[in-house]
């Protein structure tokens, strides 16, 4: 008896200790409750990692607003140019903790919804696919969700075995708050349990109210140990952390701010330039793609302004370390690890005394995000200030 109760204070505390709570303790138990109120599935399948950040904050706001659990995707990484040469799906909790959702909303991984309830709850055969009337119109039949065509949608649902039933196609309806009567009228979870997509629920980019959910977005203990290590190994604090978005896909994105077919929203840019259309400011090249001399001169000045002993270069491309490292003639060290996972690179840019990004990545923007839910400061190139323009004199 005694022992008895020993052991089930053990597992009590384990569950509480470990912060896992719901995790752990539902694990232990061997018990998944199935959700009456239904789930949100989705394919990630728009972009890299920081498009798919973008998409994954605006979805868990929809799923809280339907009251529907999500069922969150693992990230769709290309390696395209390095083995495996092909996508590799790479669950949520490698990167960032799940369970530190729980404190926003009710989620699971899409591989335990597979796994634990799918084959109960959601069997084949009655796996429906939920798309706009318009993307059902470019099918064969005119009717079909087109949830597998092409990459990465096939490989997506393959990685977790979904083959789809049936098709249930809406129109007149957007994924904003304005609709959620329309949606739970249209998908009550009693008829609809398992509302799956091909595509995010959730606009690109991320809309402004929907930034700060990138503070439940939580780096797992993995993540954090590695990020350390390699802080720990290279560089003294203070640090400034910059990326450069440079590489050749950039220089061509960033053609189209030339011939003014862009406005001031241009991808991620409403994050410096401002959400409101009206209000935004101007979006200028060396924020787009700054060149050598703007990101000599933004990398003096934050050194000089934060005493800083050495710079982190994160790059999509080349990382210029040798003309940076001219600039300080040794005394301030110069460090770029070029890792093959990009989590790492922003793990370091978040930790960064100074962060200076790309106004126009969403890359950029997971990290500008980030140290905001922190407090740490953050500047672009091309803008010093977030939210005011650098002076031409300044320049
Ligand atoms: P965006 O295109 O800048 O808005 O951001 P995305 O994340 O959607 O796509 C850019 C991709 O290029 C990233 O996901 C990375 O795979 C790669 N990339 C860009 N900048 C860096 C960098 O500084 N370091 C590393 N390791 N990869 C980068
Ligand atoms: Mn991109």
């Amino acid at each position: 008896m005694a022992v008895k109760q020993q052991v089930s204070r053990a597992l009590t505390l384990s569950c509480l200790v470990s912060s896992l709570l719901l995790h752990t303790c539902r694990t232990l138990a061997e018990e998944l409750q199935w959700d009456v109120n239904g789930y949100v599935l989705y394919c990630p399948c728009m972009g890299r990692f920081g498009n798919q950040v973008d998409h994954f904050l605006g979805t868990l706001a929809f799923s809280k607003m339907l009251n529907r659990t999500l069922a969150v995707p693992p990230w769709i990484v290309y390696r395209h140019h390095t083995p495996p040469y092909t996508n590799v799906h790479v669950p949520y909790s490698e990167f960032f903790q799940l369970e530190a959702l729980y404190a926003y909303h009710r989620v699971i991984s899409l591989e335990d919804f597979m796994e634990k309830l799918a084959p109960k709850y959601w069997p084949s055969g009655q796996r429906n696919a939920y798309c706009f009337e318009t993307a059902a119109h470019r099918s064969a039949d005119k009717k079909s969700c087109p949830m597998k065509d092409g990459n990465p949608f096939g490989p997506f649902w393959d990685y977790v075995g979904v083959e789809f039933d049936k098709s249930i196609l809406f129109g007149g309806i957007s994924f904003s708050a304005y609709h959620q009567p329309q949606w739970m009228k249209k998908f009550p979870p009693s008829e609809h349990p398992v509302l799956a997509l091909p595509g995010a629920p959730a606009q690109f980019p991320v809309i402004e109210e929907h930034v700060a959910l990138q503070g439940y977005v939580v780096w797992s203990d993995k993540m954090v140990k590695e990020g350390e290590e390699q802080i720990a190994t290279w560089l003294t604090r203070p640090y400034v952390g910059i990326h450069l978005r440079i590489g050749i896909d950039w220089q061509n994105a960033c053609k189209m701010l030339k011939t003014g077919d862009a406005g001031p929203h241009f991808m991620a840019s409403p994050q410096c330039v401002g959400y409101n259309r009206q209000t935004a400011l101007p979006l200028t090249m060396p924020m787009c793609l700054p060149d050598l001399a703007e990101i000599r001169r933004a990398v003096k000045l934050w050194v000089k302004k934060t005493s800083a002993s050495s710079v982190y270069i994160a790059t999509d491309s080349e990382s210029h370390s040798k003309e940076i490292d001219k600039i300080f003639k040794g005394k301030v060290k110069v460090v770029t690890l070029q890792p093959d996972s990009a989590q790492l690179d922003l793990y370091i840019l978040g930790r960064a005394d100074h962060f200076i990004g790309n106004c126009v990545s969403s890359f950029s923007a997971f990290v500008k995000r980030e140290r905001d839910v922190h407090g740490l400061p953050s500047s672009f190139f091309g803008m010093d200030k977030p939210g005011k323009p650098n002076h031409k004199e300044e320049l």
